[in-house]
């Protein structure tokens, strides 16, 4: 007997296991529900707010409300996206993101959003803050220009101990993301590799290295952040 609950976004009848989280359960039938600090296999945190929904008219997180059985969520509302265009023209505000400068141009979720909410000039002045480009360590280039504070590395970049090679420094406007100098020195090239890309944006580059790929055949050059979800309905 199917255990699947039913329960409606945007008046679309959907179905997925009860106490799925929102985000995974919209991605099952085919909707794509903005995120940014949100990653798969990743403890979901709710932190940029970017997956702001309605739940049964109340503001919610969709990566972490579980979906129950006759929930009704709205999601693609001029509301909902007004909202998150703000988020995402005050991350460019707050950091300095020179999108033709950076190597993750082109892959980076940030800029794609951006493009997917049709972001022009920020509304919000630019704080222009000083920031450091530390390429202190052995393996990686960290440039806290482009960091938007996710949590991502932190969250998902550790070793076999389960230690975390990054950590939050200060708080408040002068709140860094910092990496374990002892663990950095003996990173591996392949977990170098994933820190890359597990940050959402250019703020974890792996040394000595560009992008492999060129500009104009990245993942986000061709086609829009969420249209592989929308484009498979039931995957
Ligand atoms: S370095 Fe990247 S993954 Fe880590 S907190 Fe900053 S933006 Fe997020």
């Amino acid at each position: 007997m199917s255990n699947k609950i039913k329960f409606e976004i945007d008046g679309k009848e959907c179905q997925s296991e009860e106490g799925k989280y929102l985000v995974d359960a919209a991605k099952e039938n085919g909707i794509y529900i903005p995120t940014l600090c949100n990653y798969e296999g990743l403890k979901p945190k709710g932190s940029c707010r970017i997956c702001t929904v309605r739940i049964n008219g109340r503001l919610a997180t969709a990566c972490t409300s579980p979906v129950h059985e006759g929930m009704k969520i709205e999601n693609n509302t001029p509301e909902l996206n007004e909202v998150r265009k703000e988020i995402i023209e005050l991350l460019f505000v707050s950091g300095n993101h020179f999108c033709p400068a950076c190597e993750k141009s082109g892959n980076c979720e940030l800029q794609a959003l951006a493009y997917r909410f049709q972001m022009m000039a920020p509304r919000f002045p630019f704080a222009f803050p000083q920031k450091e480009v530390d390429a202190s360590y052995p393996r990686i280039i960290k440039e806290q220009n482009r960091c938007i504070l996710c949590k991502r590395c932190i969250r998902g970049i550790k070793d076999e101990r389960g230690r975390s090679y990054f950590a939050f420094r200060n708080r408040g406007r002068r709140s860094l993301v910092v990496a374990d100098r002892k663990m950095m020195a003996e990173m591996s090239l392949e977990k170098a590799k994933e820190a890359m890309a597990i940050c959402p944006v250019g703020s974890i580059l792996v040394r000595e290295k560009g992008w492999d790929e060129p500009i104009g055949t990245r993942k986000y050059d061709n086609a829009p952040i969420g249209s592989e979800i929308e484009k498979h309905p039931n995957a």
